[in-house]
């Protein structure tokens, strides 16, 4: 199933959920970039991740609240997109400030 950083991340990515990850599935795929992301197929929905967080990011798919639905397709398209395209992508679900 795996699990959705959705958009308390954006623009706080302390990073405190990837020290956790058993499986190091969780990625800061460029260092300016504004979020983190989980990749889908390396996810073993093991939930370590969810309480680290002081954000309250991170969902399973089938918890993510209605109004972050479309974090589950940015997390899983991150991981095919060069890092422009992922930023334009995020700037369009939360703008930036
Ligand atoms: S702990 Fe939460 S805010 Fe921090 S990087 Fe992970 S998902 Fe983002
Ligand atoms: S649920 Fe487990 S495997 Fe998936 S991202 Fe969180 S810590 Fe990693």
């Amino acid at each position: 199933m795996a699990y959705t950083i959705c958009e308390p991340c954006v623009d706080t990515k302390d990073k405190a959920c990837v020290d956790v990850c058993p499986v190091d599935c969780i990625y800061e795929l460029e260092p300016q970039e504004r979020s983190l992301y989980i990749h889908p197929d390396e996810c073993i929905d093991c939930n370590a991740c969810v309480p680290e967080c002081p954000v309250d990011a991170i969902f399973p798919n089938d918890e993510v609240p209605e109004k972050w639905k479309s974090y589950i397709e940015a997390n899983a398209q991150a991981f095919h997109r060069d890092s422009a395209t992922r930023e334009a992508e995020l700037a369009k679900l939360k703008p930036k400030t």
